[in-house]
């Protein structure tokens, strides 16, 4: 197989594949619809990626939010998917990290009289009732999707994720979206089987994550964060240095802990010897 297959190759390079997604809807007959596959570099939207590639879907365009929380397993695997199709993989870069929202932010009581000062600065780390960042991440997207005529917002969702389509999306009126994945039947646990027939970077990280998330990611198991000190100890660094600023905001990093708690924890965990569930 070539490493950078090109266009015309592309089809031999890999063909059988098991796997075959559902062509998109179209607005009216003989108007191309353009497909936008919004990419985080996990194995989900990644073989989304892979077999829209492979099935020759017109107008692809690639595009990923970067918001500062990216664990390096994702760039690796966009500049990947970059080369492998010769697509560039466009990025959206937020005017404000995620890093602002989350230490210095302004914050207001919805009770506060205009023109008061601050309740407190920074939203915190974001816990299940209050994501605000993957708000962000969401409405960042659509509003790209929205500017892009015929546009059809692809979203690496699997069949066992379907749950997740019951939810209200306040900007689903105008950004129609598309679940390939989940409409092909494809559960999560074969969006690994297809990143490594196509040879995607990807084997090594789920051999230690149960997914690909933001390196900091409050809402990730306590096994994640240990594999991350372990694993990764600069991105841990920056965690702690992080959590150390979140001052103003009463929760704390993950699981009720602060970052230098778990800290604590694992460096005795790991001292003896003691597995803290099966994350290695
Ligand atoms: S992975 Fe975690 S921190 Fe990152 S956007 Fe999702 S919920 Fe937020």
């Amino acid at each position: 197989m070539p490493a950078n297959p090109t266009p015309a190759n592309r089809a031999a390079a890999v063909h059988p594949n098991p796997w075959t997604l559902p062509p998109p809807p179209m607005y009216l007959p003989y108007i191309p619809t353009n497909n936008i596959l919004c990419l985080s570099g996990g194995k989900d939207s990644t073989a989304m990626a892979l077999l829209a590639y492979h099935q020759h879907f017109p107008n692809l365009r690639f595009l990923a939010f970067e918001s500062e929380w990216e664990h390096p397993q994702a760039r690796i695997t966009l500049d990947w998917i970059a080369e492998r199709t010769g697509l560039p993989v466009e990025r959206l870069t937020p005017v404000r990290g995620f890093n602002y929202y989350l230490i210095d932010h302004p914050v207001h009581r919805r009770t506060d009289p205009p023109g008061s000062p601050p309740h407190r600065h920074g939203y915190g780390w974001p816990s299940m009732p209050t994501r605000w960042c993957t708000r962000l991440k969401v409405n960042t997207l659509n509003q790209y999707a929205r500017q892009v005529p015929y546009s059809v917002r692809w979203v690496g969702i699997t069949a066992d994720e379907v749950a997740r389509w019951g939810k209200p999306d306040p900007d689903e009126s105008t950004c129609v979206k598309w679940h390939p994945l989940a409409l092909a039947g494809i559960e999560a646990k074969t969006t690994l089987d297809i990143c490594n027939h196509f040879n995607a970077p990807l084997a090594q990280h789920y051999k230690h994550y149960p997914r690909l998330s933001c390196f900091c990611c409050p809402l990730a198991s306590l096994a994640t964060h240990r594999t991350t000190r372990r694993l990764y100890p600069e991105l841990w660094n920056t965690i702690l240095d992080l959590d150390s600023r979140v001052t103003q905001h009463p929760s704390a990093f993950s699981h009720g802990h602060t970052a230098a708690d778990l800290d604590r924890i694992f460096a005795v965990a790991d001292r003896q010897h003691l597995l803290w569930g099966q994350d290695a």
